[in-house]
């Protein structure tokens, strides 16, 4: 009987996993499951030319069902890890329903998580850009802005929609926000000319005292280049500043300074995949699963580790950097060791050091090192271009994405919003002190329950504003618009840090059939206005 082996994740580290486990498939030797949530794998390299409508979204996303055959597929999320009765545990997105896969050898490549703890607001307002669904979003989102600036009557409110910050001065972060500023600008010549270039803000906040962080120890000179370039580009960089605190309208710096924008790009810090907490295996200070040099987990001779989830002893001293090149090689080092336990023989070290960095600057240019060479400007672009493709993983995902690179200097980028309505369902928000929640004469699309903090009921009167009522943690406002479709009476405004429950118009109507639900809603609290 073949030996079954099962990969949680079906990212960079499974799909080169599959190509060099596949021969053995082939064989009979081994019995080889890829378990995902996706039905496909995304490449984060291209990720700012797709929000930025330079490459149609689907072509960073490689079809699994290309990828690992002749190993299966199972596409589901994964609910539980057994690491004693050898079983993976998933269920299908449909109702739940749960299936039980056994094993002899698990590989952990389940990727990383956004870090959704950084500052007050992230989970709630910043776009991230980890799962193709968020940076499907994302996309949408910006362009939506756009739309809304250019119907907008009122500069302040014009100059929040088109106030776009990006938080993170790494790779990622200096990639999206020097592409957008291009993508922005080059909008307002044709498709928006409602909108001028100066009213176009792209900043950029970085922790620390220079951009790139991931070239500063070997490549100064690299950092430099790009600082100097990045100067006459007009994305506004603000050095040592970090991202307070985020809410739907205004993002709070660690200076104090508060830039009302509706856009916060979130491209720092990742946190590790909760799937692996309460198991029995070592982790690193970062979350990440501790492995041995042959990419096995401390401790256990029949799990395995790779990318981003496994802090893997680096040749060099430290442990590899979570990129997408040592994802790939270590899937590869994870299968050829498989192989040879399976066969009785011995596995090998991980020895990959890397072939070098690149990272995108707009404007055609780049700055990166291949094997040792620093490379700047157009050339960098280029090669930068040409390495990148060699990761995507299909050949015809290859090839759309170089037909889109040709296709679009000519028709000009894509501004289609395909809209995904947000304006439904039962969100967190937070907000900041003295900020208003519901403005009076506004109409009520949502009711909102006080999760933390408090708020004040504020109503217009001659002899000016009144605070009628002063709520707190479990109370709600904002019904009586949503129940009785009638302007809001009066405004609420945040008297603390403030997390709200809000709760979209149907689902509200959808909830108050619920007993507890509508009788408590319904019920007003003592002196508080008809909101
Ligand atoms: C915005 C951004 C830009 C980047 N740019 C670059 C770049 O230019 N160059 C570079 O080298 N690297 C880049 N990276 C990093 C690179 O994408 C990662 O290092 C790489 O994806 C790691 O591969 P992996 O196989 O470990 O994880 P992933 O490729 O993330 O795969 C993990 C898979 O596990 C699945 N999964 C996780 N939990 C579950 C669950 N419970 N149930 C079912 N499925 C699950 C996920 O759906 C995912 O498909 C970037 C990352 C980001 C976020």
């Amino acid at each position: 009987m073949p030996t079954r082996i099962v990969c949680l994740g079906g990212g960079h580290c499974a799909a080169t996993l599959a190509k060099h486990l596949n021969p053995a498939v082939h064989r009979g030797l081994i019995d080889v499951t890829f378990i995902d949530r996706d039905n496909f794998s995304v490449f984060h390299g291209f990720i700012h030319e797709m929000l930025c409508a330079k490459v149609q979204p689907s072509q960073i996303a490689s079809p699994a069902r290309r990828l690992f055959p002749p190993s299966k597929f199972h596409n589901a999320e994964i609910e539980r890890i057994d690491l004693a009765a050898q079983t993976i545990t998933t269920s299908r997105t449909l109702d739940g329903r749960e299936y039980v896969l056994p094993y002899d050898h698990l590989i952990l490549a389940l990727g990383s998580i956004d870090d959704l703890s950084r500052y007050a607001g992230t989970a709630e307002h910043a776009q991230k850009l980890k799962t193709y669904s968020d940076c499907f979003k994302c996309r949408n989102h910006i362009i939506a802005m756009l739309e809304l600036a250019d119907i907008e009557t009122d500069p302040a409110e014009r100059r929040r929609l088109l106030t776009f910050v990006i938080v993170g001065g790494n790779f990622g972060g200096t990639e999206v926000a020097t592409e957008l500023h291009e993508y922005l600008y080059s909008l307002t010549q044709k498709e928006y000319p409602g909108i001028r270039p100066d009213e176009l803000r792209v900043m950029l906040i970085c922790a620390g005292g220079h951009i790139l962080p991931e070239l500063s120890q070997h490549h100064q000179p690299l950092v430099e280049w790009a600082e100097r370039f990045l100067a006459t580009s007009g994305v506004d960089i603000r050095y040592n500043t970090k991202v307070t605190a985020a809410t739907p309208e205004e993002i709070v710096l660690s200076t104090g300074e508060r830039i009302p924008s509706r856009t916060l790009i979130s491209c720092s810090g990742t946190a590790q995949s909760p799937l692996l907490d309460g198991l029995d295996i070592s982790r690193d200070e970062r979350g990440r699963v501790k492995v041995d040099g042959n990419l096995r987990v401390l401790g256990h001779a029949n799990v395995w580790a790779g990318g981003d989830c496994a802090a893997v002893p680096h040749p060099k001293g430290g442990t590899c950097p979570q990129l997408a090149i040592y994802a790939k090689t270590q899937g590869r080092q994870i299968a050829e060791n498989l192989i040879a336990t399976v066969d009785g023989g011995k596995p090998k070290r991980y020895r990959f050091t890397g072939l070098g960095d690149a990272v995108s600057l707009g404007r055609r240019r780049a700055v990166g090192h291949l094997k040792g060479i620093r490379l700047t400007g157009f050339v960098a672009w280029v090669a930068w271009r040409m390495t990148l493709l060699q990761f995507v993983p299909t050949w015809d995902r290859r090839i759309r994405l170089v037909i889109d690179w040709m296709l679009w200097p000519i028709f000009g980028r894509d501004v289609v919003n395909i809209r995904m309505d947000d304006s439904v369902g039962i969100r967190r928000e937070h907000y900041e002190p003295g900020q208003e929640i519901v403005r009076e004469g506004e109409i009520g699309r949502r009711l909102y329950i006080i999760w933390d903090g408090e708020v004040e009921v504020v109503r217009a009167e001659a002899s000016g504003p009144e605070v009628l009522a002063t709520l707190g943690r479990g109370q709600h406002f904002g019904e009586t618009a949503v129940f009785q479709n009638v302007r809001r009476t009066a405004s609420v405004r945040a008297r603390t840090k403030v997390d709200v429950l809000s709760v979209g118009h149907k689902e509200s109507l959808a909830l108050s059939v619920m007993g507890s639900f509508g009788d408590t809603i319904s019920k007003l609290p003592a002196k508080l206005p008809q909101l």
